[in-house]
């Protein structure tokens, strides 16, 4: 017996969990939190259907909280088995659980606080024990090195240039009758992009989970420098500010290095770029650490050093050096999370930057519904933030060429070699999965389905 479940990921591009059933083993291929519209985020309080203390592995494609962010949720359900993953996952993954945690704490105590809880008291998810409690069970593996977790259930990564450490999920899964080769595709990267490497092709499998974030989109064919270089050359003209609400791991580190190359050419004037994130700063440091290992662009090395940090890129470190930024004059670039605009201290910029028109917000990352950077994209007039109503009058732009997802091309070209069986669509708005599963069944005459949260299917 081989069986899927759904439990995240379908239908939504956050909550990522995927259960193998293979005999009596279970196999769970990610554990994201459920992120955006309150009823989602309801979710992450269930416990989950599955045993987690009869779970023996989690295999994680990639660090995202989206993936990953459930984990210790996982272990407080009695998880004590093996999570697999890369060492730069396990690094990255640290470092945005913590964070995580950490925002919870806060989101909880402020609640508290001010009595707009119905939950006497609200909790945090989970703390910074909890993650802490989590660690342990990280073990990390190479990519394309089979592992063999039992005689039946084998995997391997392979590359798919979406962040630091991430990899689609190769599996040959076996029962009394026949052997199944399963493809996750975790998050899949794009190709030609600043700092990261470029997908490998996906290999041949019977089953294939394929995300579907932009499966009805086409990134436009621009660059991400020629983009970012546009939205500069404003700032600098009309002395503004340039806010880049950046998720803290992999989009971050592009833009950095981004604006060196920009810098460095002298294409565009060399303007004070702050990065205000601790998670950023942190994961800009996993991100040097591993610049041999897992071959970042060359250029991010120079002469065996990371050039990421210094070239005059400001750290900001303290909530009152942040804070001292409300008063900084442009032109000048801020870099700060968290990228959707659900929290962190990008909240204190907005509220100070966004009323002014020399300021220019500029959207790096994919925005999920009910997210204000939804919002903010979709033109809202004003946004609630940190209990004022802030008027925007400060341009928006979304730069679409940083979109760290591959998009409806770049997916068929992922797949271009292979021939599944079946083909279950994840992590996508039903918008987005609907394109892409015409665009397969035409194209590929595939025989695809779009998961739907909690089915269970027999590969
Ligand atoms: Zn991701």
């Amino acid at each position: 017996m081989i069986q899927i479940e759904f439990h995240g990921g379908a239908g939504t591009v956050t909550g990522s969990k995927h259960l193998l059933r293979v005999n009596n083993d279970e196999v769970l291929i990610d554990c994201g939190m459920f992120q955006g519209l309150k009823e989602l985020r309801q979710k992450n309080w269930s416990p989950p259907i599955f045993d987690p203390a009869g779970l023996r592995w989690v295999l994680l494609t990639h660090a995202h909280l989206d993936h990953s962010g459930w984990l210790p949720r996982l272990v407080r359900h009695g998880f004590r088995g093996r999570i697999l993953c890369t060492a730069a996952t396990r690094d990255v993954a640290q470092i945005i659980l913590m964070d995580s945690a950490k925002l919870q704490m806060e989101e909880a105590q402020y609640r508290n606080r001010r009595g707009i809880t119905s939950h006497q008291p609200a909790l945090p998810l989970y703390t910074q024990e909890d993650v802490l409690e989590t660690m342990p069970f990280f073990q990390t593996v190479e990519y394309a090195r089979w592992v063999e977790l039992t005689p039946q259930i084998s995997f391997q990564l392979v590359d798919v240039g979406h962040i630091l450490g991430s990899g689609a999920i190769e599996l040959r899964l076996q029962d009394e009758r026949r052997t199944v080769r399963v493809l996750a595709s975790g998050d899949v990267g794009r190709y030609d992009m600043p700092l990261h490497r470029d997908p490998q092709d996906a290999p041949e499998c019977d089953a294939l989970l394929l995300e579907s974030t932009y499966g009805a989109r086409a990134h436009l064919a621009q660059r991400p420098e020629e983009q970012l270089l546009a939205v500069a050359r404003k700032v600098v003209e009309r002395k503004g500010i340039l806010l880049i609400p950046a998720f803290a791991v992999g989009r971050s580190q592009q833009v950095i290095f981004v604006l060196h190359q920009l810098f460095d050419s002298g294409r565009l004037p060399r303007i004070p770029v702050y990065l205000d994130s601790p998670m950023g700063i942190n994961a800009t440091k996993v991100y040097c650490s591993y610049a041999g290992p897992y071959r970042l662009d060359a250029e991010a090395l120079r002469g065996g050093v990371c050039t990421l940090f210094g070239k005059g890129l400001k750290i900001v470190k303290t909530p009152a050096q942040s804070a001292r930024l409300a008063g900084l004059k442009g032109p000048a670039v801020i870099i700060s999370s968290n990228g959707m605009l659900t929290g962190g201290r990008v909240l204190h910029h907005l509220r100070n930057l966004l009323p002014n028109p020399r300021n220019l917000v500029a959207m790096v990352g994919y925005q999920a519904a009910g997210s204000r950077g939804r919002y903010l994209i979709d033109g809202a007039q004003s946004l609630r933030i940190l209990r004022d109503e802030v008027p925007v009058r400060a341009e928006v732009a979304d730069l679409k060429a940083f979109s760290g997802h591959a998009d409806v091309n770049e997916l068929l070209r992922w797949t271009r070699n292979i021939h599944p069986r079946q083909c279950f669509l994840v992590h996508g708005e039903p918008q987005a999965a609907e394109a892409l599963a015409l665009r397969l069944r035409e194209e590929r005459d595939w025989n695809v389905s779009i998961a739907r949260l909690g089915e269970r299917v027999e590969l």
